[in-house]
């Protein structure tokens, strides 16, 4: 289980104004300002915290914001362990005990209701 860190945050040598995505021309765009010069670094370009945890591949699937805590690693996405639910009755699972039905997880019971 990886937990990533807040090592990236610094400051630069050049003054960064805001979040190099846009800049990339990547989906979406991002004006979010560097609160007081301070960003993340990922491999030497600054980010938002957002854009940062997107890089990284770290972003939960479920809501869309950074996982900073613990983390679960399912259908090659990652979720908060409380975003990570039964896409049928929402009721929270756990890694390893869930089944997958059209790259969507549900919990036994409604798996077997569903689909057995
Ligand atoms: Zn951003
Ligand atoms: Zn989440
Ligand atoms: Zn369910």
């Amino acid at each position: 289980m990886e937990v990533p860190g807040r090592r990236g945050v610094g400051r630069p040598k050049k003054t960064w104004k805001n979040c190099l995505i846009e800049d990339m021309r990547a989906k979406g765009d991002c004006r979010q300002p560097f609160q007081g010069g301070s960003f993340f670094d990922h491999e030497g370009l600054p980010y938002c915290e957002t854009h940062y945890h997107a890089k990284r591949g770290s972003l939960c699937a479920g809501c869309h914001k950074p996982i900073t805590g613990r983390c679960i690693t399912a259908m090659f996405r990652k979720f908060h362990p409380e975003h990570f639910v039964c896409a049928f009755c929402l009721r929270q699972l756990n890694k390893g005990t869930f089944k997958e039905q059209n790259d969507k997880p549900y919990c036994h019971g409604c798996f077997e209701k569903l689909f057995g």
